[in-house]
């Protein structure tokens, strides 16, 4: 239990970023649901939000700490498993979590890689949920 609570506040600077967008879209259309400990908003700001990430406007999902951000509802469902990767990431780098993704796509990138595709978190996600 004080594992889980550790966690849940390691991560929490991100997840209150996640809360911030998906109370927008809650107030703009978008619905909210808990699933394994996740709280996964849709439609609305958060569906604008994932539209205009950088890997493109066919992006299901993005995670944010605790919380899911989805264009649809079958979005999340699709993206579910590869987001719950995601989660236990942010549960071990916390704070860390942004400057490792995006320093680790810079590396990949400088190094000749795909900055999405060969970032050793999105691998560990695919490779756990295609
Ligand atoms: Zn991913």
């Amino acid at each position: 239990m004080i594992r889980r609570a550790g966690r849940y506040a390691w991560a929490s600077p991100y997840t209150a970023l996640g809360l911030a967008v998906g109370l927008v879209a809650l107030a703009t259309g978008g619905r909210v649901r808990r699933l394994d400990g996740v709280l996964e908003f849709s439609g609305g700001f958060a569906k604008w939000v994932v539209r205009r990430l950088p890997t493109g406007k066919n992006t299901a999902a993005f995670t944010l700490g605790h919380t899911v951000l989805g264009q649809t509802i079958d979005s999340l469902d699709f993206a579910h498993t590869h987001e719950l990767v995601h989660v236990r990431q942010f549960e071990r780098w916390g704070p860390l979590m942004g400057p490792a993704y995006l320093g680790a796509s810079v590396w990949v990138w400088l190094r000749g890689g795909r900055a999405y595709r060969d970032n050793p978190f999105e691998v560990e996600a695919y490779r756990i949920a295609p």
